[in-house]
This record gives C-alpha cells, sequence and structure tokens, in this order.
C-alpha cells in the first residue's frame, strides 16, 4: 500500500479481523471478535466499518451482507468496485481488471447518463469447483 491512512484504534482492531479471515466476515462475528479485545459497544464497530468502507480499506458484499479487506491497492478512496464470487464455496474475490474498470467509466446508458460508483457482484464456480 503507497498511501499511509491513519486509523483510528477501534478501526485498526476491525481491519485487522477483516484482513485476517479467510472469508467475508458478517458484522456480528466482526463484533464477537473485538469484544475480546475490550470493544463492546455494535456501534462503535458499525461506525469503524463505515469509515474503513469510506476511504477504501474495506469493502461490502451486499448480497453477502459481508465485509471484506481490499486486496487492489489502486482502488482506495474507491466507489468502484467488483467481485466474483463462487456460489458453491462462497470464495469472494476482487476483481482488478484495467479493461473492466475503464468500460464502466466511460460507459454511458441510452439516456447519457454516467456512473459515478457501481457494486458489482458476478456469480459463477470457482476454478476448484467447477472440477
Ligand atoms: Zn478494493
Ligand atoms: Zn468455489
Amino acid at each position: 500500500m503507497t498511501q499511509v491512512q491513519t486509523l483510528s484504534k477501534n478501526q485498526q482492531v476491525v481491519f485487522d479481523i477483516i484482513l485476517k479471515a479467510k472469508e467475508p466476515l458478517k458484522a456480528y462475528s466482526i463484533l464477537y471478535n473485538v469484544q475480546k479485545k475490550g470493544i463492546n459497544a455494535a456501534q462503535q464497530i458499525y461506525r469503524a466499518l463505515d469509515k474503513l468502507i469510506e476511504v477504501g480499506k474495506i469493502h461490502k458484499i451486499e448480497s453477502r451482507n459481508a465485509f471484506v479487506a481490499c486486496k487492489n491497492s489502486n482502488c482506495e478512496m474507491s466507489k468502484a468496485t467488483a467481485f466474483s464470487i463462487c456460489e458453491s464455496c462462497e470464495q469472494v474475490e476482487e476483481i482488478n481488471d484495467k479493461n473492466l474498470s475503464r468500460y464502466l467509466a466511460g460507459y454511458k446508458d441510452k439516456t447519457g447518463m454516467k456512473y459515478q460508483k457501481y457494486n458489482l457482484e458476478f456469480f459463477g464456480l470457482c476454478k476448484k469447483c467447477k472440477k
């Protein structure tokens, strides 16, 4: 990561938990994990999650209502994300494809409307599950 972002103590704790997780984490399992570290208020966790999303450190997987750490240092502060989700094993990967983001950045619909942000989720079977 090129940019150094200062996170508050709560944000750092929450971020570390999401970073270490092998799968997208739901808010309640984050809460369960931070309670061991002395943060008890759900409010604080939600505030930390909002901030981490805002600065692009984590992303929310809407269809799973869960959070993943950003694996793409280029998309800090970005509101444009795409994920591939395996419908069998629930593996989630952040898609980092310059062609796709370039296409979507220039995309206009029939009325000429352009989009500032998107949060795409593609579903299919990962390599492992295809076998
Ligand atoms: Zn990202
Ligand atoms: Zn799979």
